[in-house]
């Protein structure tokens, strides 16, 4: 798996380099301007590219004095998060030691849940899964069946690799409904009885004694899509074409979750082509109506009632040649497309990526949706977009949800304040034996 990093661009030495993306929700020195001098957070985020580097390097790329750079080093090391790596040529005298991040210095519990089902993968601080776990949960059955499964599943992945619940960094969890990202509450979901206002982050927290970040499985699957595959990507729209369909949103790499976490909520938008279907959500015409799985499902087999598996149904339909599938998923494609040449005007992406189980199946859909974006936005907004098909299949919405996570634990305030109190923190992850 590729790995992804950001990190701060922290002194105009570094301009030779790659990757010096900000983590998203990490504010940006802005030169001139930044009050405390780099802590040994930033100093990790320097090394995040997993480049190994000698005290002198850091030294000339954070301006720190010799001391400073030293005893930074010496706290990271004491939390195994930069590890030696070897030491570098010399041109005399006793060669200088390197240092680099240490992705394995701690894990992330990553979970995907759809309606049907559920995913759980344990990654490193790379958001790399190192094992998990499949299984068809109904999310119907509340969150407490649902989310015990995951506790459930924790420590079976943890030693399955032969690590504890001490190990966790943090967990990452998406759900297939408008989640407060700031409480980790669902609100309303439509589909998910008996989770509205629900606290999964606390109840999650509260049984692995680890810091626990919700989000909409949409905009977790926009994440991992865009860490993965599009990391200097300013901006992106990630479609997920499923039983429903969604949109994440990353503006200026940043996921763009909007005033009360609703942005993106492509699926209820009016559709140009107007309809007479009704939505889930209980108004008329919503693209979702017409150009979901579900909609398609229902239109080539009327008698077809089941909602779960509508995917695999036209799927199925498709990969026999039917030909009123073929037509639907075209149209479809085309209404989907007719949306988002509106999104193009509006945000102006430079990639729009098609997942989704649906997306992922029938490359028709992708042709249908290129077909009307090119013909109906402006140049400009055109002349650098590509519509592509996504590259990280199902495990978008596990890389996704680790990505934040590990976004969170790396982010530079939060290792500043690891190292200020070692000790409370190992207390945490004790306690969560208990
Ligand atoms: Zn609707």
């Amino acid at each position: 798996m590729h790995k992804s990093f950001h990190f701060r661009h922290m002194r105009g030495t570094m301009t030779g380099m790659t990757q010096m993306l900000p983590a998203p929700g990490v504010e940006v020195a802005t030169p001139g301007h930044s009050a405390a001098p780099p802590g040994a957070g930033d100093l990790l985020n320097l090394m995040l590219d997993g480049q190994p580097r000698t005290r002198a390097d850091l030294i000339e790329l954070t301006g720190l004095a010799r001391s400073t750079v030293a005893g930074r080093i010496e706290g990271l090391l004491s939390v195994g998060l930069l590890q030696p790596s070897g030491q570098s040529r010399s041109t005399g005298g006793r060669p200088p030691t390197r240092f680099s991040f240490n992705p394995q210095a701690k894990l992330v519990l990553a979970a995907d849940f759809g309606v049907t089902h559920g995913r759980a993968a344990l990654t490193d601080l790379t958001a790399t899964v190192l094992a998990e776990e499949v299984a068809d949960l109904d999310i119907a059955a509340g969150p407490e069946a649902t989310l015990g499964w995951l506790v459930e599943v924790a420590d079976r992945l943890l030693a399955s690799v032969g690590r504890t619940r001490a190990d966790l960094a943090g967990v990452g969890i998406g759900l297939p409904g408008p989640v407060e990202h700031q409480t980790g509450r669902p609100v309303k979901p439509p589909i998910m009885p008996g989770w509205d206002g629900f606290e999964v982050s606390a109840w999650v927290a509260q049984r692995l004694g680890t810091p626990v970040l919700v989000d909409n499985d949409v905009n977790l699957m926009a994440l991992g899509e865009h860490s993965v595959a599009y990391p200097h990507v300013e901006h992106l729209v990630f479609v997920k074409v499923a039983t429903g369909i969604g949109a994440g949103i990353i503006s200026g790499r940043h996921l763009h979750r909007g005033a009360q976490g609703s942005a993106g909520d492509l699926g209820h938008v009016q559709s140009p082509r107007g309809s007479d279907a009704l939505c889930g959500c209980g108004n008329y015409g919503c693209l979702e109506a017409i150009a979901s799985a579900r909609a398609i499902a229902l239109e080539i087999d009327p008698d077809h009632h089941a909602v779960a598996d509508a995917s695999r149904v036209v799927l199925e339909r498709l990969a026999r040649g039917d030909r009123a599938a073929v037509a639907a998923i075209r149209r479809a494609g085309r209404d989907i497309g007719e949306t988002l040449a509106s999104c193009v005007s509006l945000l102006n992406p430079s990639v729009i990526v098609l997942g989704g189980a649906l997306a992922g199946g029938a490359p028709s859909l992708l042709a249908g949706v290129r077909e009307v974006i090119y013909a109906r936005s402006l140049p400009l907004a055109t002349g650098e977009l590509s519509v592509v098909p996504a590259q990280t299949g199902e495990h978008a919405g596990v890389i996704g949800a680790a990505t934040m996570a590990v976004q969170q634990f790396l982010a530079p305030a939060s290792v500043n304040a690891m190292l200020a109190n070692p000790m409370a923190h190992a207390a945490h992850a004790a306690h969560a034996h208990a």
